[in-house]
């Protein structure tokens, strides 16, 4: 599951030195120290062109509920980014199928994962986003570092796989290990750029099934999983700033939580299913109602400028983001994201 196609170099934490690079970099001397040796010309500039994703994945996580605790980085990202909650009423309330579908495309229906077994998973016919970026130009960059080890069995999947698939050690608690992740995830992006990187974060999870998604510590949960969203948007807002590279965050969850705890079932509780999309093209502070979670795939495809696989069952955000309302504003963003593009 962690059979890398590329080994990485161990990673180094990210130090006031890297921090002063970014901050100081212009553009084409980060890009130059960045970028490979035998990188072309030609490669920058596709670089700079297209738009880099982060997909942020916070395991058992209900939307409404992040909208009533103190889950500032995340009230953040509703504010800057269009989001919309939607249900996967017929599919399981489980994590492997439902990160499946997250970077497949498709819906168990056609991936085959029923359950956290990944027993008949189909990942030949329907490979993961990372099969299908690293067909189309293996010089793009993929990541996967994960809390939680059944998503490295999605991003390990096929040929090409991820560029790096990690499952981050499990420290004395998940809060530890989420942070871990979430180190890693920061520290990549700023230091490496990959062109895509997904991450799940568990504790959320965890808290819900420890005690229901009605109690504090669920709360606590969201609270604390926030900071982490927050370390992760930071670095990519540092990224763009120095390099003028286009991203979009991606945030969404795989299932909730039954209030007493636990999921599984068919119950709205744990069936309802969020994204949020912050970024280029996404009108700030709108809420839908046809953002589906098999969507992301295909919006990560379209930010890189990949055809769409005709058997894919989402289609990218970006072609249903609504201009914004009138009097809507954008002064909110921060100046490292680039203005919405609308009719794009
Ligand atoms: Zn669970």
């Amino acid at each position: 599951m962690t059979n890398n196609k590329r080994i990485t170099a161990p990673h180094t934490r990210l130090t006031a030195s890297t921090a002063a690079l970014l901050a100081a970099a212009a553009v084409g001397t980060l890009l130059a120290s960045a970028a490979p040796a035998s990188a072309a010309p030609a490669e920058h500039a596709k670089t700079i062109a297209h738009t880099k994703t982060v997909i942020i994945g916070l395991d058992g996580t209900m939307l409404d509920h992040v909208k009533t605790a103190n889950t500032s980085r995340l009230h953040r990202l509703l504010a800057e980014g269009t989001s919309g909650t939607s249900s996967i009423a017929g599919h399981p309330s489980i994590s492997g199928p439902s990160w499946s579908t997250v970077l497949t495309g498709v819906w168990n229906t056609k991936h085959g994962v029923q359950d956290n077994s990944f027993a008949g998973a189909n990942f030949v016919r329907y490979p993961s986003v990372f099969t299908r970026i690293e067909t189309a130009d293996p010089a793009l960059r993929t990541e996967s570092i994960s809390t939680w080890g059944g998503i490295a069995t999605i991003a390990g999947s096929g040929t090409p796989h991820a560029d790096v698939v990690t499952t981050t050690p499990a420290e004395a608690t998940e809060t530890a290990t989420d942070t871990a992740t979430a180190t890693a995830v920061a520290r990549d992006i700023v230091d490496r750029g990959p062109d895509v990187v997904f991450t799940q974060l568990d504790q959320v999870d965890g808290a819900g099934h420890a005690t229901g998604a009605a109690s504090v510590e669920y709360r606590q949960a969201l609270e604390s999983v926030d900071v982490e969203v927050g370390r992760i948007v930071d670095a990519v807002d540092a990224r763009a700033r120095a390099t003028g590279e286009k991203w979009t965050v991606l945030v969404t969850d795989d299932h909730g939580h039954k209030p007493s705890g636990g999921h599984g079932g068919q119950t709205p509780d744990e069936t309802t299913t969020f994204v949020i999309a912050r970024g280029p093209g996404y009108p700030p502070g709108v809420t839908r109602d046809d953002y589906r979670i098999a969507d992301i795939t295909p919006t990560v495809l379209a930010n890189l400028g990949i055809a769409q696989p005709g058997d894919l069952d989402g289609r990218p955000l970006i072609k249903t983001a609504s201009t914004p309302a009138a009097g809507s504003s954008t002064g909110s963003l921060s100046e490292g994201i680039p203005q919405p593009i609308f009719g794009s």
